[in-house]
């Protein structure tokens, strides 16, 4: 019986079709892709994710191998005069683990073609290389040559000597002594490999560039317009002048905190080390003195995505930026380092495997590098989360250029991380600076989840047309979610490291280009991720740690408008997380705990939620509320009495022994019939069956009540509760006030959006015509901030336009004549006129300060009043029908007259229930819900009564 050999083909001239078909003729089920760069600049369909999605379709496995089997090795002894010492090369523990990943799938009888570029196969290391080193151990070699046809490793051989004696044996005879050269084979650019292996984000995959053009070709990169450089060298070394820059070049009215500290410093040529959190406007720090700076100033930056994006922006705003990464073709690496050696760049960022090869250290000797900034420079240390052996050599590269000030910039530093910073690159206690991190216009709230996919439907309701992130724990959560998400129609993208490279590619880009997508993803997505007007985080799943939290959370709001983080939490997540523990090496259990237990402390919180999370980075929130977080704003007003209903958990906890979780408990106060309650003869406890007025899900909310209360600890191994000193007193008679299960925390009511919401629209419109014809994302033409301004102060003139936020000097020569007339127009129509702008409107407060006066809920109210239906109403804001009931509510509660009928026909109520609930709230009044809710025996839902109630005030008031 025959033995099926090794295949080898290359696609050469062929199309992706008429490849796929030769595959197919040959009957092959696995293709090993042995190119040592996986892409191809004139034919993108080969490149690995096209060539790998075509595969799928085509129901063929593919494997990359060009790590192992690539012509093109790393290891500079294999190179003999620029040529692959293709002996040596067989010699390496990578190409043998290459060969012996196929000799095995040679021993299975799979059907396996090695692929690579070249048609021909005698013009490809396939053949000289692998097809010897298969032949040497007994693998029969079956070349598919540019016409499909079959060809033995001794034909191919023939071909390339014109019949002459093999190759093969010519270079056994010479084994050791002599390289092969196959002629065919193009030299690689000389120490100009790819970073595929080293590329840090998953994002950060380099597009084709692998069939060089002759050197000497250059051209920018691409999405690089020509940049009008603005000329800053001429400006003194100044404070004030850095805040003219602030101006003129990005458009921003004042310095935030610690920006000028920091850049003061850095223009006094010290050494500095900037801590501030994601979002506070670290990369000003940099790019300022590099405006001011004369010569070249570099920002080592590990993140290939967001060094791009950084580059983009700069250029936007009229800076001559560029980049040196794995992700330029090589005439763009021509072109830049060109426009380097000309001194026609102000700003360069690089990665760090690419600064330190000999050629880039070279060019930047001889480029007057005034100023090295090292991004994310936690990095350096390997105390932190993220260290980067790389990193560690930056501090050889600094001492080659010695007259070059350095900044080290990051947002997650500990103590530890941080002293390490510092005598690395011996930076003086002097040039520390830390920034708070509180991040103001991030409001936090945290939810018992109940019903998640409901509650997550409900928060994205009130963020209708806006763009968000969902984390999930799990990728099979991230894949059910988007599935239930998208089938209710909202716009979900999933994202997780098990999809492959292009379906992540594309969903990340659809996030950052297009409008208001929600990605739903695991902590994989976000890095490097430079979306300013991210609108919202929702936790799906509870986070493992303070630090996750803060990092995910701090992808929001970067434009430093209002941003919501919603997190729904269970025990059952904490059960999860304690489970991963549980696997975790013994050593580093107790630190994941005791994690685990800050997290939970926040979740937990009655407090302002802002003094537990500043609190474990080290920094004491000093005010009493901040009035953005749940917390700071639920309505105390409505807390009840919940000191029975504690008597009777607590002592049922004290009854079964503190021995149990929190779910045994509960059934025993339910009477549950189960296993485990007859088992233990917990029915014959005098607190079984007594707390049958709450369900299980309700318990569980009081429950949780009384832990955050301190009345009770849980055990973070086992979830077994115990009492605490204050739960005795609670036996005593002590009381305890908390929220009723009926009423979870109040949804936050929506804020009134006070700049004019149609012509932000148009604005917006615009900016994405724009940004599609300019191929970039959106917000590089103008942040979300920038557009709300414009449709909040409506300005007229190209004077006022340049007052508005993010518009400086070089955007608004560029966009003043695509946004203004857009303004005038409108304004004229609707009869507007410009407001002045306040210094209030540039700090970055969170609020959306009350500019056209009329909030959301006079507009509901108008439109109840002129007729419209409560359901009308919610379909038309895209909000639950409760929601409409608390704008109305609102206006009430702002004396606004309402017009009663139609409200009631929503009730669920007989005429009779209806009417004794309007008499007690005539006899109680409309302040709060629960007494009447008591009056009416418990048995009328909130949900009514906020509809009763509104009817009442109605009468009263109408
Ligand atoms: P990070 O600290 O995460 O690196 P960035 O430097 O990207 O933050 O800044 C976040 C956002 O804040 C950017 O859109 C930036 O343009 C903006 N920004 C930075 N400094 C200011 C300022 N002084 N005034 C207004 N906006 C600013
Ligand atoms: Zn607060």
């Amino acid at each position: 019986m025959s033995q099926t050999p090794i295949y080898t083909i290359g696609y050469g001239a062929r199309t992706i079709e008429a490849f796929i078909a030769a595959l197919r003729a040959h009957d092959i089920a696995y293709l090993l892709d042995v190119r040592s760069k996986p892409y191809s600049r004139y034919k993108p369909d080969f490149s690995k994710q096209e060539l790998a999605a075509h595969l799928e379709t085509a129901g063929i496995r593919y494997v990359f191998m060009g790590d192992t089997l690539g012509g093109q090795p790393d290891d500079p002894a294999c190179y003999i005069d620029g040529r692959v010492d293709y002996a040596k090369m067989r010699q390496t523990p990578a190409f043998q683990t290459g060969l012996e990943r196929v000799q095995k799938a040679y021993s299975q009888q799979l059907r396996v073609a090695l692929m690579c570029a070249e048609g021909k196969p005698e013009a490809c290391h396939r053949t000289h290389l692998i097809g010897q080193a298969l032949t040497a151990v007994a693998v029969p070699v079956s070349h598919i040559d540019e016409n499909d046809q079959l060809l033995s490793q001794e034909a191919v051989l023939a071909r390339l000597n014109g019949g002459q004696i093999g190759l093969f044996a010519a270079e056994e005879a010479n084994e050791g002594e002599t390289a092969v050269s196959p002629p065919d084979m193009p030299p690689p650019p000389p120490n100009f490999e790819d970073d595929y292996q080293s590329d840090y984000s998953l994002d950060g995959e380099p597009p084709p560039y692998d069939d060089y053009p002759a050197a000497g070709e250059m051209m920018p990169p691409s999405g690089f317009a020509p940049v009008k450089a603005i000329a800053a060298n001429d400006l003194p070394l100044t404070l004030d002048a850095a805040a003219a820059l602030l101006r003129d070049v990005f458009g921003y009215d004042g310095f935030r905190p610690l920006q000028a500290e920091v850049i003061q410093n850095v223009l006094e040529r010290q050494d500095s080390l900037a801590i501030m959190p994601t979002g506070s406007g670290k990369s000003l720090c940099y790019q300022i003195p590099a405006l001011l700076f004369p010569g070249l100033t570099v920002v080592v930056s590990p993140l290939i995505s967001l060094m791009e994006d950084q580059v983009m922006q700069l250029r936007e705003a009229g800076v001559t930026a560029a980049y040196l990464n794995s992700s330029l073709s090589y005439p763009e690496y021509q072109w830049t380092t060109d426009q380097i050696r000309q001194g026609a760049v102000k700003l360069l960022y690089v990665a760090p495997e690419t600064l330190l090869r000999p050629e880039t250290l070279a060019l930047l000797q001889q480029a007057n590098v005034a100023c090295l900034t090292i991004d994310e420079a936690h990095c350096i240390s390997a105390w932190g989360h993220d260290f980067r052996p790389e990193y560690r050599q930056l501090v050889a590269v600094r001492r080659r250029l010695p007259t070059a000030v350095c900044i080290a910039v990051t947002a997650t530093a500990t103590d530890r991380v941080r002293q390490d910073i510092k005598q690395t690159l011996d930076i003086p206690a002097a040039g520390e600076f830390i920034a708070s991190f509180d991040r103001e216009n991030l409001f936090l709230e945290v939810a018992a989840k109940t019903d998640g996919l409901r509650q997550a439907g409900e928060f994205l309701a009130a963020h209708r047309g806006e763009a968000g992130i969902i984390y999930c724990a799990t990728r099979k959560q991230v894949d059910q979610l988007t599935g239930q998400l998208a089938a209710n129609g909202w716009p979900a993208l999933p994202y997780h490291a098990g999809l492959d490279d292009a379906a992540r590619r594309d969903n990340q880009k659809r996030f950052i280009l297009e409008e208001g997508k929600v990605m739903v993803a695991t902590i994989a997505f976000g890095m490097g991720i430079n979306k300013s007007n991210v609108r919202f985080i929702l936790h799906y799943d509870l986070p493992q740690n303070l630090e996750s939290y803060y990092q995910q959370i701090g992808r929001a709001g970067r434009d430093g408008l209002r941003a919501d983080c919603l997190l729904l939490f269970s025990y059952a997540d904490v059960q999860t997380i304690n489970f991963f523990i549980q696997q975790q090496d013994p050593s580093q259990q107790a630190g994941a705990r005791a994690r685990l237990e800050a997290m939970l402390g926040f979740v937990e919180t009655m407090v302002c939620r802002r003094r537990p999370l500043l609190a474990y980075f080290g920094e004491t929130y000093h005010q009493d509320e901040c009035d953005h977080c749940d917390n700071c704003q639920t309505d105390q007003g409505e807390l009840a009495d919940l000191t029975l209903a504690a008597q009777k958990f607590l002592s049922c906890v004290k009854r079964t022994g503190e021995f149990f979780g929190m779910s045994h408990v509960i059934d025993v106060l339910r009477g549950s019939q189960s296993q485990k309650v007859l088992d233990r003869g917990h029915d014959r406890l005098s607190t079984y069956n007594i707390g049958s007025e709450y369900s299980k899900k309700e318990w569980q909310f009081l429950a949780r009540q009384f832990i955050q209360q301190g009345l009770l600890t849980q055990d973070m191994e086992h979830g077994s509760l115990k009492l605490t000193p204050q739960a005795y007193a609670v036996f005593k008679g002590e009381t305890v006030q908390g929220l009723l299960p009926a009423q979870p925390p109040a949804a936050r009511p929506i804020t009134a959006q006070d700049y004019d919401l149609d012509l932000f629209a148009l604005l917006r419109d615009r900016r994405t015509a724009l940004a599609t014809a300019a191929n970039v994302p959106p917000y590089v033409i103008f942040s979300d901030r920038s557009l709300v301004e414009m449709a909040m102060y409506f300005p007229q003139s190209a004077a006022a336009f340049g007052g508005i936020y993010g518009v400086g000097g070089a955007k608004l020569e560029k966009y003043a004549n695509e946004f203004l007339p857009l303004i005038q127009a409108y304004c004229a129509e609707k009869g507007l006129g410009e407001k002045g702008k306040t210094a209030v409107a540039s700090s970055p407060t969170p609020t959306r300060p009350a500019a056209n006066g009329r909030s959301r809920s006079d507009e509901v109210v108008d439109l109840f009043n002129a007729g419209h239906s409560v359901p009308e109403l919610a379909a038309q804001f895209g909000v639950k029908e409760r929601t409409i009931l608390g704008h109305l509510w609102t206006g009430v509660q702002g004396k606004r007259p309402l017009r009663a009928d139609n409200l009631l026909e929503l009730s669920q109520l007989s005429p009779a229930d209806q009417q004794r609930a309007l008499d007690a709230f005539a006899d109680l009044g409309t302040d709060f819900l629960r007494p009447v809710f008591e009056t009416l025996g418990e048995t009328v839902s909130y949900d009514e009564l906020h509809l009763l109630r509104l009817v009442a005030a109605a009468q009263q008031t109408g």
